[in-house]
């Protein structure tokens, strides 16, 4: 540990422990009131992430309870060289949000939170159809809070538990990305801190560089404070439909098809367009698919000519209490007419608005009580072009997958018109890209096919692939742990990437745990 994070340890120690309030004229930028924690609980639970595979542990964890706070931290880490990591609800895979011997900014809100100045909280604004959120606030409480008014957030993730922070610092995608573009397309303004501790507030007018190097910025560039999110009037209610195919070529051109009407009115497409794939049978009931249930039973057997892969079309259908049924129905027979799925293969459910938004945390809740959501998850999320989409096909899901799989593989495509370049993200150079995310988790207690070593074997195997055939993928929650990895991540885009690096974290302090830039403390 650097000599002068000891000395800060030690003081902030005495902060904490003995209550002291100093001034010493070498921090005299730390408010006397900014206490971090060095409680065990505190330390392992920011040491560790969603994916259980990579432990890193910090000297001490910051519960802010402003920006300033923030603000206060990253400038004595900028003059004193440390590392600091802002840390949203953990739900990284690879350690993105730790920090060795670092401070993790506990952004989220937690029981160890200060009572007295508690975090800001959603402010709606009706008028302007948008909410002003804390940067650690979950998607779930974000929607609680504006469906109040009647309005909801229009882009989304599957899973709400997420911090806003964290899913704007990579992208935040899910089935409505093909017609409203991913959250990061529909953030209006944002409060940064610096990796020199700056408090700044970005538009896409005002500091706008800063502002489109954050989104997608994978918390290399300040750390996101408050969001302003678009809001839209919220559907009270969702038809949720799923149809299967046994033919890639007339799943993809469908799934195409349908996110070409971006733009058109409501009436004539679907609001969410996703699917998956099955390689074998036992997946039909993955927690993510868990309405093909007793009530409404899928006979593979009918469908399959046996060891088949499958695909599944998930689309969804909102409407609102003053809708006509009747007209519903209408609009999704009329879509589902031009679709060449297999006939007999239509399921549907109908449920409320929410309830299908926060459908993951239902399977969650399962999978907790079974054990086997706290367990390894080495996840691989990929961008692939639509061009290559049927070679990948063939070389994976046909190929190095074999049938056992452990955890669901979504797929879905995306229009990259929806997508703001001047952002940090990195897609495919094609008007329309995939979505292709491997969810499993590894028990090691299982079958040997879906161990640790053996899920990870084969995304290294995927990965080897992807590059022998050309295919050109981008990694969506990126994992490489060398510079020249990252270079090759960002291509054309690393100049400006290093530019904004050394504008805006000139020592490299801030989210360490994403391995783009070593330290220069
Ligand atoms: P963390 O893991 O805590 O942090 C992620 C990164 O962002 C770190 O580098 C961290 O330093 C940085 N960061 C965090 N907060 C801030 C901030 N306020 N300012 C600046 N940087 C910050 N993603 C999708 O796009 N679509 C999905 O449907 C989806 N579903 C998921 C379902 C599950 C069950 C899980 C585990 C993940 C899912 N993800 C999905 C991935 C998820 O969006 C990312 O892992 C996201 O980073 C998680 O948010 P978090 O709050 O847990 O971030």
């Amino acid at each position: 540990m650097a000599p002068k994070l000891l000395m800060l340890t030690a003081i902030c120690r005495l902060i904490v422990i003995v209550g002291l309030t100093l001034n010493p004229n070498d921090l005299h930028l730390i408010e006397p009131e900014i206490q971090l924690s060095f409680n065990r609980t505190d330390i392992q639970s920011a040491s560790s992430d969603f994916g259980k595979t990579v432990t890193q542990s910090p000297v001490a964890v910051l519960h802010p309870s402003s920006p300033t706070d923030i603000a206060n931290l990253v400038k004595l880490a900028y003059e004193y060289g440390f590392a600091v990591s802002a840390r949203g609800h953990g739900h990284s895979i690879n350690g993105q949000a730790t920090t060795a011997n670092g401070v993790v900014v506990q952004m989220t809100r937690s029981p160890r939170s200060p009572v007295a100045a508690p975090l800001p909280v959603p402010v709606v604004n009706e008028k302007l159809m948008y909410v002003d959120v804390w940067g650690g606030e979950l998607w779930i409480d974000v929607l609680k809070c504006t469906l109040t008014y009647g309005l909801a957030p229009k882009s989304w993730t599957d899973y709400l538990y997420l911090s806003v922070g964290g899913t704007i610092s990579n992208a935040g995608i899910s089935g409505q990305a093909f017609n409203y573009g991913p959250q990061i397309s529909n953030v209006y303004e944002v409060d940064v801190v610096t990796g020199k501790g700056e408090l700044v507030t970005c538009t896409e007018d005002q500091n706008s560089e800063l502002f489109h190097a954050v989104l997608g910025g994978l918390g290399q560039f300040g750390i996101i404070t408050r969001a302003r999110i678009a809001l839209e009037p919220s559907p009270q209610r969702v038809r949720w439909i799923r149809v299967l195919y046994s033919n890639f070529s007339s799943f993809t051109h469908d799934q195409e098809y349908l996110i070409s009407l971006h733009g058109q009115p409501n009436s004539q497409k679907f609001d969410y367009v996703e699917g998956f794939v099955i390689v074998d049978e036992g997946l039909i009931n993955n927690w993510r698919s868990s309405f093909f249930s007793p009530s409404n039973p899928v006979k593979i057997s009918s469908v399959s000519s046996g060891g088949n892969v499958l695909y599944c079309l998930e689309i969804t259908k909102n409407y609102y209490h003053h809708s006509d049924l009747e007209t519903v129905n209408q609009e999704v027979d009329a879509l589902l007419k031009k679709l060449n799925y297999i006939p007999a293969s239509v399921f549907t459910t109908d449920l409320p608005y929410v309830d299908f938004l926060d459908r993951v945390h239902t399977a969650e809740l399962k999978l907790r009580s079974k054990g086997l959501w706290d367990v390894p998850h080495p996840w691989l999320n990929l961008f692939v072009p639509k061009s290559r989409i049927a070679d990948f096909d063939q070389g994976v899901f046909k190929g190095i997958l074999g049938n056992k799989t452990s955890g669901p593989i979504l797929i879905y495509p995306m229009n990259k018109n929806k997508w703001d370049e001047e952002t940090s993200v990195v897609t495919p150079n094609e008007d329309v890209f995939y979505l292709v995310a491997l969810l499993r988790s590894a028990l090691q207690n299982g079958e040997e096919a879906l161990t640790l070593e053996r899920l990870s074997d084969e995304n290294r195997r995927i990965l080897k692939f992807c590059e022998e055939q050309n295919i050109g993928i981008k990694q969506y929650l990126p994992h490489y742990t060398t510079q020249q990895e990252w270079m090759d991540h960002y291509g054309e885009k690393w100049p400006q990437i290093y530019k904004r690096k050394m504008e805006f974290d000139p020592r490299h302090i801030l989210a360490m745990g994403q391995r783009i830039f070593e330290p220069s403390f």
